[in-house]
């Protein structure tokens, strides 16, 4: 997919997403919007942290709890995948919110999506071996990036 139907796409969502928390008789603020919008847009999935950083550019009354809020009402809606670590600095996936394979640079901390052909077939694998029914998954593959092992 290139950059340009990414933002048309992302464009989309934000109205939907809108309108879905409308229905739910949310206070759509700009500031709120600029979040959603951060989110939405961001190709590196982001923490709350870096999220926040980026709004106050725009926003500088933004809090860290509002942003949180937010993240919580993207969990809510189902448009946003947390990627969670053990020591609590989960990343977000607001481009795409189904779960999907990550590819983390241990030194770096970068999170990328990496193209895998064969997880429909790992996914009914497991599925038949076991007799569950998979309705999700967490997969994350860990190494060292290409800038990073340049260095
Ligand atoms: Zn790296
Ligand atoms: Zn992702």
């Amino acid at each position: 997919m290139d950059r340009k139907t990414n933002m048309v796409d992302s464009q989309g969502r934000l109205k939907d997403i809108l309108d879905r928390l409308r229905q739910r008789d949310l206070r759509i603020t700009p500031q709120r919007i600029a979040i959603l919008k951060a989110f939405l847009q961001s190709q590196d999935h982001p923490s709350v942290e870096q999220v926040h950083e980026e709004v106050k550019a725009n926003f500088p009354t933004t809090s860290l709890a509002t942003v949180y809020k937010t993240v919580n009402l993207l969990k809510e809606v189902g448009e946003i995948l947390e990627i969670g670590f053990a020591d609590g600095g989960n990343r977000y996936d607001g481009n795409n919110p189904s779960p999907h394979p990550h590819l983390i640079c241990t030194r770096c901390n970068k999170i990328i999506d990496p193209e895998v052909s064969l997880l429909d077939q790992l996914t009914a694998e497991v599925a038949e071996t076991t007799g569950y029914r998979i309705d999700s998954h967490q997969i994350e593959f860990f190494g060292v990036c290409p800038s990073c092992r340049g260095e």
